[in-house]
Parts: C-alpha cells; structure tokens; sequence
C-alpha cells in the first residue's frame, strides 16, 4: 500500500457509506485531494479533526483504486474563529466552493496552497472580512490564468485612467471611448484602486484599507460577474452570503 504525507486545508465534506466522509484538501503538492476518511461518525475517530472545514493539518493518504484513503492526522491551525461567526463563515465556504470547483486532482497551482493558508488565517480576525474574500479571489482568478487587466482597455489598449467599465461580455475593462451602452458596470478610480491595492497588499495588511460604500458595490458587482463569467459554477455558499446581505447592507 503506497503512502503520501501532505500539508493540506479542508475545503469540503460529504457523507459516505454510513460513518464515513469523502474530504476535499487543497494541498500544495498535488492541488485538489479527495479521499474517504472512514468512521468519522464514531466517537473518538482520530480524523475526525481534519474533517473540520477549513482546517490546516498535516495528513497521511493511503493510496487507492478509485478514492485515497485518510489514515492519519495532525492538525496544525483549526481556525477556529472562522466557524464562529456568520459572516466569515459564509466568506470561508465561499472560497472553500469555488476552491473545489474550479481546482483539479494532481494539478497543483503555484502558490495557491500558501495564498490559501494566509486568507484563512487572516479572515479569523480581520477587522473588514470581505477585502480578504476579494483579495483570494483576485489571487484565484489570476492562478487560473483569469486575472482581468485593470490597468488596460481590453478593446482599444488605452492605459485607463480615472473611471472604468467592466464588460461581462469581454471579461475584461474598458475605457469611457469604448464603453459599449449596455451591459457595463462602472468601476471608478476610487473601486479600481482599491482592487489594484489589494493585488498587491498581503492579506494580513488589508485592514489599512478604507472603503467608501459606493465604490464597495462597485467592486462586489465586478467580482461577482467575473466569478460568474470565469467560472460558471453554481455555489451554496453566495446564496448564504447574499441571503445574509439581505439583513447587513455592510456584508
Ligand atoms: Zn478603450
């Protein structure tokens, strides 16, 4: 029986044949691993921990025909918090879904792994949850090789300068000259700035950023569309945000 040791963060977990679960990792070494931990539902299963959604720990997968098997554990950060509050838990699953939608068995992305890492511990207590979601997606977006270019019209290859509209259709920016009369989303100076500063900042360090409401909509509605264009995947976890908005106007 061949084994592998791995770093990993628990993204997702379904139920399997009565006490056991089928885990979705995200490890740096081989991306996406899904495997069966068995006897999860007993009292006093030692995996039960890495069954934690969200959790960094190092596991041990015994290699298997169709699904790798969990046999052993040792979790390094629970993040805890992020289970404990509405808001980051429902940015938390967020990128745990798209994390495991748009990621492949054996295809690890570079970097995403640690990007992954640092957004999960910085969502515990950052003091503005959603420039931590914006930041991974940003960073998701671009190890996709997805990234839309906020510093050039995508039609006419103008530096933008001042406002920008964002496209659907183009998946991309465009300047005022070539703002097409429907179907574009403002993005002003304040909103693409802020996106830029956030590409750049760790997601530690995002907590000096300050965010008018305005442009905070204006980002929300360009990152959703580009998600939706880019990706196309139908998740749980925007209803729940949305649904959660509906009662916060700040979320
Ligand atoms: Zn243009």
């Amino acid at each position: 029986m061949a084994t592998y040791s791995t770093l990993g963060i628990t993204l997702l977990v379904r139920k399997y044949k009565g006490t056991g679960r089928v885990v979705s990792f995200y490890t740096p070494t081989r991306g996406k691993v899904e495997a069966v931990a068995q006897g999860i539902g007993r009292p006093a299963s030692k995996l039960a921990a890495a069954v934690e959604l969200f959790t960094l720990s190092k596991l041990m997968f015994a290699e298997g025909r169709d699904l790798d098997r969990l046999i052993q554990v040792e979790v390094i950060e629970a993040h805890y918090a992020l289970r404990q509050d509405m808001t980051r838990l429902a940015y938390a699953s967020y990128i745990a879904e798209l994390t495991a939608k748009t990621c492949e068995p054996d295809h690890p992305l570079p970097g995403l792994f640690e990007r992954l890492a640092a957004t999960y511990s910085a969502l515990c207590d950052a003091l503005d949850p959603e420039l931590v979601l914006w930041s991974y997606l940003m960073r998701l977006f671009q190890a996709h090789g997805l990234a839309p270019d906020l510093e050039v019209c995508c039609r006419c290859r103008a530096a933008l300068s001042g406002d920008g509209w964002y496209v659907p259709a183009d998946a991309g920016l465009v300047c005022g000259g070539c703002r097409p009369r429907e179907n574009a989303m403002l993005l002003s100076a304040e909103a693409r700035g802020t996106v830029q500063s956030i590409q750049r900042m760790p997601p530690d360090k995002l907590g000096r950023l300050s965010l008018g409401d305005e442009a905070r909509g204006q980002i929300r509605r360009f990152i959703d569309a580009h998600t939706d264009h880019q990706f196309g995947v139908e998740t749980k976890s925007r209803k729940f945000i949305r649904q959660l908005r509906g009662t916060n106007g700040r979320l």
